[in-house]
């Protein structure tokens, strides 16, 4: 099959090229190298199975591919909020167009949303079936509210069309070929031990994230992918929930480095808590995650160290 990912040379979109190769696949990755990079896709290029087209989504696109997968958006909370409109349009005018694209071929489109849409959430752990207490003029609105109306203009081609959607609901992953300059967690507090200055932990760090190993990540895509009558949103991720004191103390001991925790700022509407209840994809795709956190972020450490050369 030919896949065309956007966003492919992000470090979801990579990762998730990486496997489509192994198993055969023809993969068309797009990117506008926003907060993709050259070097996560560096190693495909010699493999006549690969292809890359420097291209933005909010462009109309005349391509031809049998399956769609969309993670073109800047996904990490300094990247998006950088240039709010254009996030936005990339989740607008981004989405109308791969789904006019979608229509044109008659292919399925999986586009990755996130657990963002649930907002600051009042219920614990997050089902499908909660709408989500989003506030739509914050700072993080952009993103939050971008993937929420991703997710509408998407349903809607589904019911007027009758297209073939699915709709991932992404919670947060971390793993080889994250950026390590982009202030999410994990890579902050890795690159901060691994350089020996203190880690920063946002606000009093009570608030809790889950998180979930790149492969397991990649193996829901590729479920989703090969399933058959099922939109979503599902949610995919993993339910190892921290707050961010220990998570900050799991790194330090996992680094064996000799950095201090200092307490700086909580950024403006951050959630309090998330983690996903991921009984809706087991049941539908048979998803279970399988990278226990010590595991996975070891494998993050180690490829931490030799991008740092520490
Ligand atoms: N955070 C932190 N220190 C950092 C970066 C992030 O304490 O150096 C906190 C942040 O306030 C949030 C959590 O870690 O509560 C996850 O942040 P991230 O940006 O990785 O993901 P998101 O907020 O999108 O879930």
């Amino acid at each position: 099959m030919r896949v065309l990912v956007t966003g492919g040379a992000g470090f979801i979109g990579s990762n998730l090229c990486e496997r489509l190769l192994n198993e055969g696949h023809e993969v068309l990755c797009l990117d506008n190298f926003y907060t993709g990079s050259k070097a996560n896709i560096v190693e495909f290029i010699p493999d006549p199975n690969f292809e890359f087209i420097r291209k933005d989504i909010i462009e109309p696109l005349n391509i031809e591919a049998d399956f769609i997968v969309n993670l073109a958006c800047p996904a990490s909370v300094l990247y998006y909020q950088k240039n709010p409109l254009k996030t936005m349009k990339d989740n607008v005018y981004g989405i109308f167009n791969l789904m006019e694209l979608a229509r044109r071929l008659n292919v399925p489109v999986l586009h990755t949303s996130t657990s963002e849409v649930y907002g600051s959430p009042l219920v614990h752990p997050q089902s499908e079936s909660y709408n989500g207490n989003v506030n739509p003029v914050s700072i993080r609105s952009c993103y939050d509210e971008g993937k929420r109306v991703a997710e509408t203009i998407m349903f809607d081609y589904h019911r007027v069309y009758g297209l073939d959607i699915r709709i991932a609901r992404v919670f947060n992953t971390y793993g080889p070929k994250m950026l390590e300059n982009d202030g999410r967690v994990v890579s902050n507090f890795i690159v901060q031990a691994l350089k020996g200055k203190n880690l920063t932990v946002y606000g009093d760090g009570t608030q809790s994230r889950s998180f979930c190993y790149i492969s397991d990540l990649v193996d829901g895509l590729m479920l989703f992918m090969n399933s058959k009558g099922f939109t979503g949103p599902v949610n995919l991720g993993n339910t190892y929930e921290f707050n961010m004191i220990d998570f900050a103390n799991i790194i330090i001991s996992f680094t064996s480095s000799k950095s201090k925790i200092t307490f700086d700022p909580l950024p403006k509407d951050d959630p309090v808590k998330r983690k996903p209840d991921l009984t809706l994809a087991k049941e539908k795709l048979g998803y279970v995650p399988k990278i226990n956190i010590e595991d996975g972020l070891k494998a993050t450490i180690a490829y931490f160290r030799k991008k740092l050369g520490t």
